[in-house]
């Protein structure tokens, strides 16, 4: 499932779960000098309904 998580920055992400965990905690480390939390991105992120993966199905 692929998912999508914006930052209150207005920084977006997508990819699978644990993709975008990893993505947003390098973001908030890098960007807002925080160690954002898995619980928070589980919190925030949605399902990304438009992937543009070939063969994607629904
Ligand atoms: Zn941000």
């Amino acid at each position: 499932m692929l998912m999508e998580v914006t930052c209150r920055c207005g920084w977006t992400t997508r990819g699978s779960r644990s993709e975008v965990i990893a993505n947003i905690q390098a973001h908030g480390r890098a960007e807002h000098q925080r160690e954002i939390t898995p619980a928070e991105v589980r919190a925030i992120w949605r399902i990304a309904e438009n992937g543009t993966t070939s063969g994607w199905t629904k």
